[in-house]
């Protein structure tokens, strides 16, 4: 075990998750704690016991979490899956428990973000642009190797990029957000809707009526591999919107890559080829349309590694 250790630590609603990394961000040791939805620093003592062990040796901390996080004040905004966490001093919080460390926050997107910028699917890139196809659809944009937090930490929206005014209604209220068709409860919803028109296979209609509130897109991806038109269907529309957010955002910010991560990239092999297609189509500087759409290499532990890296970098945060 290496003399250096930086912990990174992302925060869900049931579980914090954590890595211990070397000085290469290379992931030495890793756990969960549970994480008290109501109570940031019953969660963060969890974690001080779980670590006790590598005290000593520890560097930095790092936390990701899911909401508005204000990384140089330290602060947690709106935070819709720990309620009990809203409007917290998060610095505080894990200062309190690791008395004299460097300490670093982001929101959860951003942490990911930045442990692919480091050690997975964006290494030597210096801008890149991050899509999470979860149940709804996280962003992160970094430019010249800083995070883009925005004037008011409201930055990287992406899933709320507007596709069509009189698109599908988003849980943000809007309509025709991205995420109302490229995250997972998107996909589910258009496939009810598919399911319910007349065009639609009769193995389609089937596995929909069968699976009835426990459909995923797990189910559709398998159906689509299969080769049900209907199923190909679904997911090259997830491509075809999916290349009209990137188109966009190529467009407006020039990235080196854009890196496509989340459970829904699983299937990529879907809509990938029809996304580029359609963002190809958009972008207007004709060398940006060969910027690479990749898939991130991270896994479920971005967000920790990339909180971890964070850590490390305190000074370079935004
Ligand atoms: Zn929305």
């Amino acid at each position: 075990m290496s003399s250096q250790l930086y912990l990174g630590a992302d925060v869900g609603g049931t579980a914090l998750k954590y890595v211990l990394t070397d000085s290469r961000g290379e992931i030495q040791r890793q756990g969960e704690v549970a994480t008290d939805p109501q109570s940031t620093a019953e969660t963060i003592e969890r974690l001080g016991h779980a670590v006790a062990p590598w005290r000593s040796a520890l560097q930095g901390v790092g936390l990701a979490c899911a909401g508005i996080v204000d990384p140089q004040a330290g602060t947690l905004g709106r935070a819709p899956n720990l309620p009990g966490w809203e409007d917290s001093d998060l610095t505080g919080a894990i200062g309190a428990v690791f008395d004299g460390l460097p300490v670093a926050v982001a929101n959860d997107v951003n942490g990911a973000l930045y442990g692919e910028y480091r050690s997975g699917a964006g290494r030597g890139a210096d801008s890149l642009v991050m899509l999470a196809l979860g149940t709804g659809v996280g962003g992160g944009i970094l430019q010249d190797g800083h995070l883009v937090i925005g004037a008011d930490c409201g930055a990287g929206e992406i899933g709320h990029m507007v596709l069509d005014l009189e698109g599908p209604p988003c849980p943000c209220g809007n309509l025709g957000c991205l995420e109302a068709w490229a995250g997972a409860r998107g996909v589910v919803r258009a496939a009810r809707e598919r399911a319910a028109g007349e065009a639609a296979t009769d193995a389609f209609r089937r596995l929909v009526t069968e699976q009835a509130e426990a459909l995923t897109p797990r189910h559709l991806s398998e159906l689509a591999a299969q080769g049900d038109p209907t199923a190909v269907a679904l997911y090259h529309e997830v491509g075809r919107r999916l290349g009209q957010a990137v188109g966009n955002l190529v467009n407006v910010l020039n990235p080196d890559r854009v890196i496509i991560g989340g459970g829904l990239a699983a299937a990529a092999g879907l809509f990938l080829e029809v996304c580029r297609e359609q963002a190809v189509g958009q972008i207007l500087a004709r060398a940006a349309r060969q910027v690479p759409i990749v898939l991130a290499e991270l896994g479920p532990h971005a967000a920790a590694v990339g909180a971890a890296w964070l850590a490390r970098e305190v000074e370079r945060i935004d």
